[in-house]
């Protein structure tokens, strides 16, 4: 039986090897890049944080998130560390459950499927890009710019929209479309936010680990603590990304504080005698918070409680000192739109999934048509939950596209 698996990504390559373990099978492994895993090379900042050691159904958003339930619990993430493990990769969890190759390096991950991928029943044809499919009943023809190909079982492993620099497309979602299935909206997710606030150009490339609380006309919407990163477009960094996903989606004035002293309850315990130290040297108010925060969001900070730089700190009354550490304890930061489709992680909606099979994920429209990954309405929080669904979905798949014989 010729099984053919539309887009050689992480969930291809995982469906591609789940099939080809079984008996009498041959994989087709359409790629229209010139390799394998080309978006896997750049996830987890090139490090490739490939699942998370906690992950479970919670982690999971879409119209019916209870549908990742099955794949995950059949091939959770013990199963899928062994499988790794079995490929030759070494793996290591850090403290917070985020596992990444021992090497940090993404390529790592992405060798040791190309190399499984090398088996005498798996064709990679990579440069290939299928333009349509059509369903013979049973069957598929696949067509590509070159060739058609037939193949009994068709698996849409073609990713979502995001990170379309690295392959992300609409692709899989047309060709889905085409053969009757429906696709919900689709947005950004695990995405920076942008922002008008104009320092945010001076902060650019700063990281400060702190307590997030957005707000959209004054209502809390959500609270966080974790490391933010400000980029000269907005903020970015594991706490934003989390939000990212239903942040301005509503009109209003949206605006996130920050807690840049999270550990600090009391200021006026420690860090004011501290700041009231300063007062006996000739330092001026730009290095106030020296040696308290970040440098420039120190300045930042002294600038936003509306004292002068230059001031010398000497002249600072006690009301001026308070003003500053209640500024750094909630630095407001409007913010307008989270970034598009090309800085965005994943991909918010896709393919609706009460149209598949929970337990093996085959269409219910068509016979002998499976998808699996991002194509599909399920997008994953910040921390390889993402990855976690591809192999997971991926696995199931290719499992049952193998099994169930024609
Ligand atoms: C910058 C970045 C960093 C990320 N970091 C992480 C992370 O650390 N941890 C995590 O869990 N998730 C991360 N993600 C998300 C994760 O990479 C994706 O959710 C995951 O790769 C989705 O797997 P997939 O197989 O569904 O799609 P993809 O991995 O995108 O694979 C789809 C493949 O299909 C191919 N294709 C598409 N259409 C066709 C066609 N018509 N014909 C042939 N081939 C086609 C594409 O070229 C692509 O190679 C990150 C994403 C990005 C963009």
């Amino acid at each position: 039986m010729i099984i053919g698996i539309i887009g050689g990504g992480a969930s291809g390559m995982a469906a591609a090897l789940a099939a080809a373990e079984q008996e009498n099978i041959q994989v087709l492994l359409f790629e229209r890049q010139a390799r394998v895993g080309r978006k896997l090379l750049a996830t987890g900042n090139g490090r490739c944080n490939l699942t998370n050691l906690g992950a479970c159904g919670n982690d999971y958003f879409g119209e019916q998130p209870g549908f990742v339930n099955t794949a995950l619990e059949r091939y959770d993430v013990t199963k899928t560390l062994q499988w790794f493990e079995n490929l030759g990769l070494y793996t290591v969890a850090e403290e917070n459950g985020r596992v990444y190759p021992y090497s940090d390096q993404a390529n790592s991950v992405v060798d040791v499927l190309r190399f499984a991928l090398e088996k005498p029943n798996i064709q990679v044809l990579t440069g290939c890009e299928v333009m349509k499919v059509k369903f013979c009943d049973p069957g598929f023809s696949v067509i590509t710019a070159e060739e058609t190909f037939f193949c009994h079982k068709l698996i849409v492993a073609a990713g979502g929209l995001a990170g379309s620099k690295l392959g992300g497309s609409l692709s899989g979602y047309k060709l889905l479309q085409k053969l009757g299935h429906r696709c919900t909206p689709l947005r950004p997710s695990l995405v920076q936010i942008r922002s008008d606030w104009p320092q945010c150009v001076s902060l650019k490339g700063v990281r400060a680990n702190c307590r997030v609380a957005i707000s959209c006309n004054d209502t809390l919407f959500a609270a966080s603590r974790g490391e933010i990163q400000f980029t000269e477009h907005g903020v970015s960094g594991p706490v934003i990304f989390e939000i990212s996903r239903d942040v301005c989606r509503a009109k209003g004035n949206w605006v996130c504080t920050l807690d840049l002293l999270p550990d600090i309850a009391d200021y006026t315990d420690r860090l004011i005698p501290m700041l009231q130290r300063k007062r006996d040297t000739d330092l001026a108010a730009e290095d106030l918070f020296t040696g308290i925060l970040h440098n420039r969001l120190g300045r930042v900070v002294v600038k936003e409680a509306g004292i002068s730089l230059h001031a010398p700190i000497r002249q600072l009354e006690d009301w001026e000192l308070e003003k500053a550490c209640r500024t750094a304890k909630a630095l407001r930061i409007p913010l307008t739109e989270p970034m598009g489709m090309d800085a965005a992680q994943v991909t918010a909606g896709g393919i609706e999934t009460a149209e598949f099979d929970e337990k093996t994920m085959e269409s219910k429209l068509v016979p002998g048509l499976y998808a699996c990954g991002e194509v599909l309405d399920i997008d994953g929080a910040c921390g390889g939950f993402n990855l976690q669904w591809a192999w997971s979905s991926g696995r199931c798949a290719g499992h049952a596209a193998g099994k169930e014989q024609l």
